[in-house]
């Protein structure tokens, strides 16, 4: 099967081309300004006049089927993939969960199989760790053979995820021999807990409060140590959604030390703020954690994005139906499920709020939604890049067309979106996976069961820009 795009521009981290672009199969075959001309014979032509070619948005963190607060987020591997997909994005690589007491395969071994003949398109693995124990420390070296080379742990959520600082470092200790990577979610969750208490005690029951509670200083705490307890084992480090300006500040300090540190942000802090909150119960629908901050924190994290202290954009994806899973948290805000939805609307947002507002080039684009991801968390050249070998994830972006966000029309499956009645300007119109069509001006033409499970290599530790 020869694919063959023509007319397009071709947009890359380090640079852009009007090239065409020829297919074999799974992969990238030829590159050329005149593939078109050559008499060139193909199975299938796709006239890319006007629009971008940008390698599949990657989501590097994503929770689909998550189970949390007595409920689970609601996408499966399938729906979720198939809406990442309409937004262009061709690879997630999701959270598995190691539950407490049990193994790590125990919990790889569930996510396999939620995923596996589910997803409409290619998906990797971090985990978990729930427990630090000698068990899971041997597990892990097992994971990073497997391709699942990151471990997530927590400074939050006490008595579900959390784990104190020995936990931490000893889990740190063991990626300095295995070479696997330490993701933390870093707010200070001892501390959280009891301003949370506190609030609820004064009446302050709305989800307003969520965001009140978790002070942006604990966000910063959090990242300042957990980025100290890496430099003292030796290892990079990196910082999954970065919300405030005191943990970007933690960040910075840190590389401009020279130390191995890397974050994320994500779209609802680039666009949302703590004022989505404010109405109610209404602002269940913009819990998660860490909050929503002031508006004021969102131009600094512009600044992070530009200056390459914060190298990419994930968003987190952890959708709950506003009516019976949010509402769990009627009268108690801690009841409410922690996450928003966003796998669809992530390129768009950062083309619209990035490039056509100004802030980012479209390479800088491009290198925060694919190409960086790909690189620290090894996929790369794989993915993240549309280059001769690559996997023919290409994405056919209009960068003119303007779409309204809305629970109407998106494919997620929950019942709001954070972005309701936003205009947005850039869409995709034709995405593949491994060089087969996967969604075209607006339908789904892939299959259940097409994503791979996608083996993952250790991080690059280059500094991205
Ligand atoms: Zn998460």
């Amino acid at each position: 099967m020869r694919t063959l795009i023509t007319n397009g521009i071709i947009v890359g981290a380090a640079g852009s081309t009007a090239a065409d672009v020829l297919i074999e199969d799974e992969t990238i075959a030829a590159i050329g300004s005149d593939l078109g001309a050559s008499g060139l014979s193909a199975d299938q032509s796709i006239d890319a006049a006007g629009r971008y070619l940008i390698p599949g948005g990657i989501d590097v963190h994503t929770h689909m089927e998550l189970p949390f607060g007595g409920t689970f987020a609601k996408d499966t591997f399938e729906t979720g993939t198939r809406a990442a997909a309409f937004g262009g994005t061709t690879t997630v690589v999701d959270f598995a969960v190691q539950s407490r007491g049990k193994s790590l395969r125990e919990g790889l071994d569930a996510w396999h199989a939620k995923a596996e003949g589910n997803a409409v398109a290619d998906y990797g693995f971090h985990m978990i760790m729930s427990d630090v124990n000698d068990d899971t420390l041997a597990e892990m070296d097992q994971l990073v053979a497997e391709g699942i080379p990151d471990f997530k742990l927590f400074t939050a959520y006490p008595g579900v995820f959390y784990s104190d600082d020995g936990a931490i470092f000893r889990a740190m200790q063991r990626t300095a021999k295995n070479g696997g990577l330490i993701m933390t979610h870093a707010e200070n969750g001892m501390a959280i807990d009891v301003v949370a208490a506190d609030e609820v005690a004064a009446g302050h029951t709305d989800p307003y409060y969520h965001g009140v509670a978790r002070y942006p200083i604990f966000e910063g705490e959090a990242t300042n140590r957990v980025i100290r307890l890496a430099e003292a084992a030796g290892i990079p480090v990196y910082i999954v959604h970065l919300s405030a300006r005191d943990a970007l500040e933690a960040v910075r300090a840190a590389r401009d030390r020279g130390s191995m540190t890397f974050a994320e942000t994500c779209p609802q802090y680039l666009f949302l703020s703590l004022d989505d909150m404010a109405n109610g119960f209404e602002g269940a629908k913009f819990v998660c954690s860490p909050p929503l901050r002031t508006a004021d924190h969102q131009d600094e994290l512009w600044r992070g994005l530009v200056k390459d202290d914060l190298q990419l954009v994930s968003t987190d994806h952890c959708p709950f139906d506003f009516h019976g899973q949010k509402e769990l948290g009627k009268g108690d805000f801690r009841k409410i499920p922690n996450g928003l939805p966003g796998v669809e609307d992530r390129v768009d947002l950062l083309h619209d709020g990035g490039v056509v507002a100004g802030r980012i080039s479209r390479e800088r684009w491009v290198e925060i939604i694919s190409t960086a991801p790909a690189k620290l968390f090894g996929m790369y050249p794989q993915k993240g890049a549309i280059a001769v070998g690559s996997d023919a994830d290409i994405v056919v972006y209009d960068p003119n067309a303007k779409r309204t966000i809305s629970a109407k029309t998106h494919h997620m499956d929950v019942d709001y979106s954070c972005y309701e009645g936003r205009t947005v300007q850039g869409r995709s119109d034709i995405v593949l996976s491994r060089g087969t069509v996967i969604v075209r001006d607006g339908d789904f033409t892939g299959r259940r069961g097409y994503g791979r499970f996608i083996k993952r290599a250790a991080a690059e530790y280059v500094r991205l820009a």
